[in-house]
């Protein structure tokens, strides 16, 4: 299995962003909140993750335990700190996880940051989106091209952090041969369309080159705001190893 991941901070003044790529605990988290607040929420959601990816084998209920103990440190921070009060982050997360002895991705969502699998040239979106304008779309009250522009698009409806909704979402499926995954903040997909990032990930077959491609072309189109990518390769046979 090979990987690759680049973060940019765009035309924001911090990279509020942060990611960890080392298997088999792959995440992208997008901190917000005032001063330093979005920083160290994201950063301390991503802390318990790398914990985990040092611990081996791990089990479903490693990744669960792992987003209640992130939203557990989150809010005890803000409470501590008058300055981070308020902070919260979004995660989306890949984790190759072991049921029965057998290998399993599991994928983990609060927030509007996003997983996609890329499969025979096409691209998909794996998690939903929290957001405002997805339960509209979802409602049939604007479409997906609105969504894009709409004034609220940045409303996310579950967050690690804040007293309230941190539900996460989660999905499991079973390895396949020559899948290649790609995890990223909602920087990317603000200023990329699916198409632009169907086409990087078909013509970069180097992971890393394929993430730095991503970013440059996000803060070429715009960076309006923090842009984070991770490219993930699962092995030949599917097995991750
Ligand atoms: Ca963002």
């Amino acid at each position: 299995m090979t990987w690759g991941s680049a973060t940019a901070t765009g035309k924001r003044r911090q990279n509020q962003d942060s990611l960890l790529a080392r298997f088999p605990v792959f995440v992208v988290a997008d901190g917000m909140g005032g001063h330093s607040g979005g920083e160290v929420a994201s950063e301390l959601a991503v802390g318990v993750f790398r914990a985990l990816a040092v611990r081996g084998e791990l089990a479903p209920e490693d990744v669960t335990t792992a987003v209640e103990t992130a939203n557990e440190q989150i809010v005890a921070a803000a409470k501590r700190d008058q300055l981070l009060a308020g902070m919260g982050t979004t995660l989306v997360g890949l984790v190759l996880v072991h049921d029965d002895d057998e290998p399993y991705w599991l994928a983990v969502n609060i927030g509007d940051s996003r997983l996609y699998r890329f499969r025979e040239g096409r691209l998909s979106q794996v998690t939903v989106d929290h957001s405002y304008v997805q339960e509209l779309v979802e409602a049939g009250r604007i479409g997906p091209v609105e969504a894009r522009t709409h004034a609220d698009r940045n409303v996310v409806t579950r967050i690690l952090g804040m007293h309230g909704r941190h539900r996460a979402d989660y999905w499991v499926f079973p390895p396949e041969p020559g899948e290649r995954f790609l995890l990223c903040s909602d920087g990317l997909y603000a200023e990329l369309m699916d198409e632009t990032i169907e086409t990087v990930l078909g013509r970069f077959s180097d992971p890393e080159k394929a993430a730095d491609e991503l970013v440059r072309l996000a803060l070429r189109s715009g960076g309006n705001d923090n842009v984070s990518v991770i490219v993930v390769d699962a092995g030949k046979d599917g097995s991750g190893t």
